[in-house]
């Protein structure tokens, strides 16, 4: 591995930062996202991952008939309320991984939860191979402590690549204040678009559907 610095746009870059294998964050991804020319506002998350090499597959996940390739991943199925299954990462036998999506859910559900199963992957991946999630906000207060650090971890990386704090400044500051035009803006659902702007101190909690304007940063 190197250490030669790189001139992107004329800012100097981290060495070898688009080596996927080398994301850790999300900032990080966007970096990667960037210098592959893949939209970010809204994440292109079908390009993304076929950068990656992350198969989507987008299906009913009542029957699974494609996902149960192990017993490992049949008993996690089965632990499951299958009606409630958003998502699921796992690793294939050739090493390769795929997130499985459940095809009856709202597109902004379905892109929230690829972003998530792509926060386990980039966070996780090396401490399981399966990951199999519900509802996300629930599944965050269930489960053994390390379960829910990992669901938090996963939920805030979706978070910010769907949602950069940057971005949103950047729209607020040219106008877009009410929650249901930035969440459109970034193909998420309006709850997840509030959790954001709550979690990134961008809420104004006196008018509930708008946020500040007169922000700096
Ligand atoms: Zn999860």
């Amino acid at each position: 591995m190197g250490f030669k610095k790189r001139i992107i746009n004329n800012k100097i870059d981290f060495p070898e930062i688009e080596k996927p294998e080398l994301i850790d964050s999300p900032s990080r991804l966007l970096l990667f996202a960037k210098n592959q020319g893949i939209t970010c506002v809204p994440l292109d998350l079908n390009s993304l991952c076929k950068k990656l090499n992350i198969n989507i597959v987008y299906q009913s996940l009542f029957q699974l008939p494609e996902i149960q390739r192990s017993e490992i991943q049949r008993s996690e199925i089965q632990r499951s309320d299958k009606n409630n299954i958003s998502g699921i990462l796992f690793r294939n036998f050739d090493g390769s991984w795929t997130i499985s999506v459940n095809e009856n859910h709202h597109i902004n559900r379905q892109r929230f939860t690829i972003a998530h199963e792509l926060g386990h992957y980039f966070l996780h991946r090396h401490e399981g191979s399966v990951f199999t999630d519900e509802i996300f906000f629930r599944s965050m207060y269930f489960g053994n402590e390390k379960k829910q650090k990992m669901e938090w971890q996963a939920n805030e990386f979706a978070a910010t690549i769907l949602m950069p704090r940057q971005e949103i400044v950047k729209l607020i500051s040219n106008g877009i204040v009410d929650i249901e035009s930035l969440a459109r803006t970034f193909q998420v659902s309006t709850l997840a678009m509030r959790f954001q702007l709550e979690r990134t101190q961008l809420l104004n909690d006196n008018k509930v559907n708008y946020v500040y304007s007169d922000i700096k940063n």
